[in-house]
């Protein structure tokens, strides 16, 4: 059996609490907000004066304090609050460090050491009245939605790097950017042939970025290039929203294929696929089973499609030999590697595009280069650079709904800027019938 608390309690109890909560606050606000009878005149903090130096190849952070003169036990009690935040031990070579000195009459006075750890990151070590303390600091970013378009006048390369809209993006970015849509639109648009003056290109891109308006992390959400007066359009989409998005085209069908055309991305083909040829070693004449890829030693040999690794290991003439199954039950196989990639394993599972080895001359080769090879389901060895690709999987019917609504999204955006009117857009993948209007007879 309950009690009802009487009245009185509860009126004791609030007011205690309210006291309470007065008594914090004003404690709380006199500590922040000094008072002040007359206003003093505000002496603005003298300017800092910069001196920044660089991590030489092995040396150590406490050496670098060393040649800028920072006194032993300065040293050590800087290194102790430096270690709260990072290890001294695992700095790159040319790490920048900046003291900040305050200029005095006598000698300049270290009020801060900032140590840039990363682009992201800065260990910032500042004195106050007991001694060092230290900080990570992260680089703030903003994230935005870039849109831009342009006209091709000779290459896909200038058409980018020179597009005034982009001239706030670092080269190395620009550089990244045409890169990226090579690869998306590979199987598409031979960028190194195809392209004609005249051909434009959309792009919609969300990035974050530095205040040195490099960029932290960028996605292309929808692309479009228009080459001879046919547009192929890519939008990004995560069908399992695992972060393993890709590409579709504005029907939902994949705008990768199953394979990449090639196992290196620059690379000299030294021999074809040959039902007979002269053999360069053996001097007989015998079939040659796949396409050589020449490159130099060391050069990354990419897996061309998802699947799961069968084989590492030496096999004969081929060397170090990686073969992959894939879902669609083809097998492909990379031979005279010089080495394969840590964790590639039987068992290991592979994304298209994923580094499996090395380009070497292992078993008999006269060079160094990639010995590819396509196998289909039946087992029948086909010429990879002949064959029409499998496509990539199409959006899946679970994922339809988030498709139809994102694609539209990125679509609209990309439509903001001049180009080919989008059809689908046009016409409306999903045209939405207002409830209220009368059934419009069966049409
Ligand atoms: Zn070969």
């Amino acid at each position: 059996m309950t009690r009802p608390i009487p009245l009185a309690w509860w009126v004791l109890l609030g007011t205690t609490c309210l006291l309470g909560l007065a008594f914090l606050l004003g404690h709380h606000l006199s500590a922040r907000v000094p008072e002040v009878g007359a206003l003093e005149p505000v002496q603005a903090l003298p300017a800092e004066r910069l001196e920044v130096m660089h991590l030489q190849r092995g040396q150590t952070l406490g050496a670098v304090l060393q040649d800028a003169s920072v006194g032993w036990s300065e040293q050590n009690a800087l290194l102790l609050a430096f270690r709260e935040q990072a290890n001294p031990r695992r700095m790159q070579d040319g790490t920048r460090i900046t003291f900040r000195y305050v200029p005095e009459p006598e000698e300049d006075w270290l009020r801060g050491v900032d140590v840039t750890m990363s682009r992201d990151e800065t260990v910032r070590l500042t004195r106050d009245e007991v001694g060092w303390s230290a900080d990570l600091v992260r680089t703030p970013v903003w994230v935005d939605t870039l849109m831009v378009s342009g006209v091709i006048r000779d290459i896909l390369w200038n058409a980018v790097l020179d597009n005034p809209d982009l001239s706030h993006l670092t080269r190395g970015d620009r550089d990244g950017l045409v890169s990226r849509l090579d690869q998306i639109f590979q199987w598409q648009v031979d960028f190194s042939r195809q392209v004609q003056t005249g051909d434009t290109y959309r792009l919609v891109m969300e990035r974050e970025v530095r205040p040195d308006s490099s960029m932290r992390s960028s996605r292309l959400l929808a692309v479009e290039y228009v080459n001879r007066g046919t547009p192929y359009r890519a939008i990004w989409f995560d069908p399992e929203e695992d972060g393993q998005g890709t590409f579709f085209d504005e029907d939902g069908k994949s705008v990768r294929r199953a394979f990449l055309l090639k196992p290196i991305e620059l690379a000299r083909i030294s021999s074809r696929f040959s039902t007979a040829r002269l053999h360069p070693v053996h001097n007989i004449v015998r079939p040659h089973r796949g396409v050589d890829f020449a490159a130099p030693t060391g050069t990354p040999i990419m897996a061309t499609g998802d699947g799961v690794v069968v084989f590492t290991g030496w096999r004969g003439e081929l060397g170090n030999l990686v073969e992959i199954r894939h879902p669609n039950g083809w097998l492909t196989r990379y031979g005279h590697m010089s080495r394969f990639e840590p964790g590639i394993r039987v068992g290991t599972r592979v994304r298209q595009g994923q580094i499996i080895g090395r380009v070497g001359m292992t078993g008999v080769a006269t060079g160094p280069h990639c010995h590819y090879e396509m196998v289909r389901p039946d087992g029948r060895w086909v010429d990879p650079l002949s064959i029409p690709l499998p496509p990539g999987d199409p959006v899946p019917p679970s994922a339809q709904e988030r498709w139809a609504e994102e694609s539209r999204e990125r679509l609209l955006l990309l439509e903001t800027l001049p180009g080919p009117p989008i059809q689908t857009l046009v016409q409306g993948p999903d045209v939405v019938v207002a409830e209220d209007q009368p059934d419009q007879g069966g049409r």
